[in-house]
């Protein structure tokens, strides 16, 4: 018997660990509800979670199949259904993140040769590529060059078993799949509608995509990345996808896909970016520590419209686009300076795509903390941004429907705040005396 151990890849298409379980024998699938991950996120990530693996375990149900749900620690829940079921071989695809390399060393440790782990979840996975000189990639220009030669290879991906061997054991207790209520409405789940939301996406708005994607209201994108976070799409397909189809939109469309596994890399080099400026000298900003400016941040009550809409449109959807993300990560860094690690944790939370690596890169990033070759005395100037990627105000407007009212004090002075920004970070940036 062979255990495909289901993690952020509750999908059954292009999925390497469920093939190669299903090539060597009868397989079980299982997964297992891990407390660590899921107690300290929100009702409306768990419930997205939740929703993904009823729709895995209905997945495998068609195809004759059982898919086990366990709650625990993984290193202590793995060798029990390993011994309950007499499993010989567990089939994973690999994690990279510092608590899924924690967790799987753990578990390794626990049933000792038995995991084979499989790639599956990245074009190019972390680690793989290196600059010549055999150090990691640090920028992105460099790093996408490298990564397009594996994206133009791929091909269709790997077809999911056609029927899986029946269990003949019906006293096995499946587990429970939790429902919680979510605070927003979900996307449809499962892989069924992610592939379905794809095909959406190439047909009528990648043609154009290099053109619309910066629009706040986020309707240029795939709004695929729900599904990728948990990996219910596979990201390999998709990339296959839009390259068999080609043009502008496709090779952009795909540079941000690049992007995902750039972010993946980058923390998987430098695990202490959880908690440190990828540049640690930018740790010494004079940050800001005050609740009142972060609950109004959060709340979108800054008084600053494009923060406000974005912020608000984030709490009543779980959603948000590239460029508003951009825009209120940076207000929150350059402007406000609220510790950054309290704001990305707050956002990563609030998203129904967050995603440990990719949440990371773009606070990082927008902030100008030292992640790729962003120059660190580029500040937004947050009107110029609505009246480029919003002109006609329709984004705005839904989320703040009191936008072109009596004038709202802002919480924080736009141009003090720069000032203060640019001068504390020219102390920073400024060249240190050779030693
Ligand atoms: C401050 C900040 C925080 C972010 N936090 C997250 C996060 O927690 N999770 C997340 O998936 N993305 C994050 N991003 C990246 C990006 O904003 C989202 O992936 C994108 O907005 C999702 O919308 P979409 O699916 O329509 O993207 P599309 O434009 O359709 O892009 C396709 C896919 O490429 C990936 N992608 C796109 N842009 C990026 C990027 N800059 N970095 C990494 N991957 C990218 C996503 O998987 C996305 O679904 C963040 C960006 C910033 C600036």
């Amino acid at each position: 018997m062979n255990l495909v151990w289901h993690r952020a890849d509750l999908r059954t298409h292009d999925h390497p660990a469920l093939y190669q379980a299903a090539q060597s024998g009868p397989l079980v699938g299982l997964v297992n509800l891990d407390p660590h991950i899921l107690e300290p996120t929100s009702p409306r990530r768990r419930a997205w979670f939740y929703a993904n693996t009823q729709a895995l375990r209905e997945a495998y149900a068609r195809r004759g199949g059982t898919l086990l749900v366990r709650y625990g620690t993984p290193w202590e829940v793995l060798p029990q259904v390993v011994a309950e079921l007499g499993v010989q071989r567990v089939f994973a695809i690999a994690s990279y993140t510092p608590y899924g390399l924690h967790r799987d060393h753990k578990t390794e440790q626990a049933i000792p040769g038995r995991i084979h782990w499989c790639e599956g979840n990245h074009v190019q996975p972390p680690g793989r590529l290196l600059k010549p000189d055999g150090t990691p990639y640090t920028v992105y220009t460099p790093y996408a060059k490298r990564w397009w030669g594996e994206a133009e290879r791929l091909g269709e991906g790997l077809l999911p078993p056609g029927r899986f061997p029946a269990l003949e054991r019906p006293d096995l207790e499946l587990g429970q799949v939790p429902q919680e209520p979510s605070d927003v409405p979900l996307p449809p789940p499962g892989e069924e509608a992610a592939l379905q939301a794809l095909e959406a996406f190439l047909r009528d708005r990648l043609p154009t995509y290099h053109q619309t994607r910066d629009r706040l209201d986020g309707q240029g994108g795939s709004r695929l990345s729900p599904y990728f976070t948990l990996g219910v799409l596979s990201p390999r397909l998709a990339v296959h996808r839009a390259l068999h189809i080609g043009g502008e939109g496709a090779r952009k469309w795909v540079a941000e896909l690049a992007w995902r596994d750039f972010s993946a890399d980058l923390l998987y080099h430098r695990p202490q970016m959880l908690h440190q400026s990828f540049d640690p000298r930018w740790d010494g900003l004079p940050w800001v520590d005050d609740p009142e400016l972060f609950e109004a941040w959060k709340a979108g009550e800054t008084g600053i419209a494009l923060v406000d809409a974005a912020m608000r449109e984030l709490n009543a959807t779980g959603f948000m686009s590239n460029r508003a993300r951009m825009a209120v990560a940076q207000f929150a860094v350059k402007l406000a300076l609220l510790p950054w690690q309290k704001a990305e944790q707050h956002f990563k939370n609030r998203l129904l795509d967050g995603d440990t690596a990719s949440n990371l890169q773009g606070w990082q990033w927008a902030g100008g903390l030292g992640v790729d070759a962003a120059p660190y005395f580029r500040v937004f100037n947050l009107e110029r941004q609505v009246a480029q990627h919003d002109p006609e105000g329709v984004w705005l407007k839904r989320w703040l429907p009191e936008w072109g009212g009596p004038p709202v004090q802002p919480v924080i002075d736009l141009e003090a705040a720069r000032q203060r920004y640019l001068a504390a970070a020219a102390r920073i940036a400024k060249p240190r005396p050779p030693t």
